[in-house]
């Protein structure tokens, strides 16, 4: 099952994805993790002209991965001129849910903390059903479904202010969609290619297999500390390739097209706004 939350700038729907068209859940849930899995029914398709919005807004704060891919550990650990590249265990931050933007939605940044925006394609693990401390082996029951996010960053605020919240809650300026995709229908996520692109040019590529944390022992290592909820959400962390990566930089400027998108799941494809 593929779902997301899709809008025609009037009206926001919940709806299934299937082809190239979407098709209203009938009836309405009373959240959108309701539909993913249940025997929901879809209504006719909508009309062209729907986008898809945010899937859903977590009411708690997204939990992230920091360096889960050994080679853009490596590429960090460089720029920080740090020793210790790769972790021992994950390294996990928090995004604030107002961070969150639609899979077309422009990703719209003031200049004055616009000077060193880059980017990060990354799975995202949507939680299911409650939990703490959840073994290995019973994780994946946890999990309703998957999305693509780009952990879109600000370099300089992630450096200045040590803890890496502030540089990564930039306002509706991280992309997370375009659907939420239930595991039954991904089958084994190691395969599974993950790309990046910037204007075309190709900047991340690896697959899920090359995560050095993998889903199920990222729930019980959270879990065994903080319970999981429903509805939160789990960016599981980058390939390498950043903009930080690049001797110089390479950062997202204004009008530059960033195209995230995981195999099976579907893309983001965002336009970077520098406003005043
Ligand atoms: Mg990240």
């Amino acid at each position: 099952m593929r779902a997301g939350t899709v809008t025609d700038g009037t009206r926001t729907v919940v709806a299934f994805h299937d082809g190239d068209r979407w098709f209203p859940a009938e009836p309405q849930p009373r959240s959108f993790i309701d539909v993913l899995g249940a025997d929901a029914r879809a209504g006719e398709p909508l009309a062209n002209g729907h986008r898809p919005a945010v899937p859903f807004r977590p009411a708690r704060n997204i939990m992230c991965l920091g360096k889960n891919f050994r080679a853009h550990a490596v590429e960090f650990a460089a720029y920080r001129s740090e020793t210790e590249a790769v972790p021992e265990s994950p390294i996990v931050f928090t995004k604030a849910p107002e961070a969150l933007c639609g899979a077309e939605d422009p990703i719209e940044v003031r200049r004055d903390v616009a000077s060193s925006l880059d980017y990060e394609v990354e799975l995202g693990v949507v939680i299911g059903c409650d939990g703490s401390r959840i073994g290995a082996d019973a994780a994946l029951d946890h999990v309703a479904g998957y999305t693509v996010v780009n952990d879109v960053t600000a370099r300089d605020a992630q450096e200045r202010h040590r803890q890496w919240f502030l540089g990564k809650s930039l306002p509706r300026a991280t992309p997370i969609g375009p659907v939420v995709v239930t595991p039954d229908e991904l089958g084994d996520l190691d395969r599974l290619a993950i790309t990046c692109h910037v204007n075309g040019e190709l900047r991340q590529s690896a697959v899920l297999g090359d995560m050095i944390f993998g889903v199920a022992e990222t729930i019980e290592i959270v879990s065994a500390l903080v319970p999981l909820r429903r509805g939160d959400i789990i960016s599981m962390g980058t390939p390498s390739g950043v903009g930080i990566g690049f001797t110089p930089p390479r950062f997202l400027a204004d009008g530059d097209t960033v195209v995230c998108a995981i195999e099976g799941i579907g893309e983001l494809r965002n336009v970077v706004r520098i406003v005043p």
